[in-house]
């Protein structure tokens, strides 16, 4: 059975505008003080491209006012890539041929060390779906290790209950990422091929739940290649607006991830190109001007050289996608999927300096969590 769209997420009223090819009402659209979901999708159209260096100016001087010159810096850490999960494009799904591993105390300690040796403060802990090798019990003791050492933990696992987040939150997590991956409900079916990442609406309310439990900041996304682009896009940001309105003093972010090559040799049914990315990015930045816009290392140097600061102000830098990637003392595993931007920690934060961008590694001390927590 397909997941019925609440009313409050459903785009399909202003998918026909993505469509435009008209660039006047685009150029209209510019002149909104305030751009909603219609202007939104004559940004994500084709005609935009004639506006493309407009809207780039416009996303610019909102990051500037916003976010200054900085760059978000964080680094992703898997704990664990077992994972009883079937999600086609995904290269730790049951089906891949992996070594499957989860760190134990010592090698989780390695990492985090690795990581605070690079100058990373903010780190985001992965693991599979849930499973016996690595539950919230697991996780929980992966926070409280990175808390103690670093300043910012955030979490990308499966969907899970208010209490559950509540014990992540006890232990140290200021933050939660989980992709809706897409929000068309039959692309959605067709892609969660067993688990309990089919169930729609449970993994679409699991941020509220995270929010209510007390995690300051939620990440968003959809795994572009998946489904339509444009419906995705519209989708995921009626989502965090439904959510500001909740949650108003939460903190959200926003990530573009391109499916990348993996093990399983997943191709996407709606490849996404730059010029669409980049429309996709200056959109949402244009009609979301204080939410956190990331892209990751999926993509490669010269495109993150050319965002950074235009729309995009978080990065992730020198990431593996591997259990135990940091370390040299821990047999790392295969990734999740291949990574595109390879440059390390120098290198990157001297690129983004010549760019007149300023890299920042602490963002967040959890001494804020105590007085900036929403009820
Ligand atoms: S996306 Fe997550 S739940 Fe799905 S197969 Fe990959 S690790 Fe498992």
């Amino acid at each position: 059975m397909t997941t019925v769209l609440p009313e409050w997420l459903d785009p399909r009223p202003w998918l026909d505008l993505t469509r435009n090819t008209d660039p006047a009402p685009v150029r209209q659209a510019l002149q909104a003080d305030h751009p909603d979901i219609r202007e939104l999708a004559l940004f994500l159209s084709p005609a935009a491209d004639t506006c493309l260096e407009a809207m780039a100016q416009r996303a610019r001087a909102i990051t500037r006012r916003r976010f200054g010159r900085t760059i978000q810096l964080y680094a992703p850490l898997y704990v664990s890539n077992h994972c009883p999960g079937g999600c086609a494009y995904c290269g730790f799904a049951a089906d891949r041929k992996q070594v499957r591993r989860v760190l134990d105390d010592a090698e989780l300690h390695h990492e985090l060390d690795a990581l605070k040796a690079l100058g990373l403060e903010d780190v985001l802990l992965l693991t599979g779906e849930r499973c016996a090798e690595c539950g919230v019990d697991t996780l929980a003791h992966a926070v409280e290790a990175a808390a103690r050492r670093l300043h910012s933990i955030s979490v990308e696992t499966f969907a899970m209950t208010q209490p559950e987040y509540c014990s992540l939150v006890d232990a140290g997590a200021v933050g939660v990422t989980l992709y809706q991956e897409t929000y068309d409900p039959v692309r959605y079916a067709e892609m969660h091929r067993w688990g309990p990442k089919q169930d729609y609406l449970n993994r679409l309310e699991a941020p509220g739940r995270a929010l209510d439990a007390g995690i300051r900041t939620c990440g968003f996304g959809a795994l572009l290649g998946l489904g339509d682009p444009c419906f995705d896009t519209l989708a995921m940001v009626r989502h965090i607006r439904y959510l500001m309105r909740i949650h108003w003093k939460a903190d959200y972010s926003l990530s573009f991830p391109r499916l990348r090559p993996e093990s399983g040799g997943f191709q996407p049914a709606h490849p996404v190109n730059d010029r669409l990315l980049v429309r996709i990015i200056l959109a949402c930045r244009l009609c979301l001007p204080d939410v956190t816009l990331t892209l990751s290392t999926r993509e490669s140097a010269a495109f993150r050289n050319a965002m950074a600061g235009i729309g995009i102000n978080r990065m992730s830098v020198a990431s593996r996608t591997t259990v135990g990637g940091y370390d040299a003392r821990s047999p790392a595993t295969g990734g999740q999927f291949d990574i595109h931007d390879t440059r390390d920690v120098t290198a990157f934060c001297s690129e983004l300096r010549t760019l007149g961008l300023e890299p920042v590694f602490k963002n967040w001390d959890r001494a804020f969590q105590a007085i900036t927590a929403t009820p």
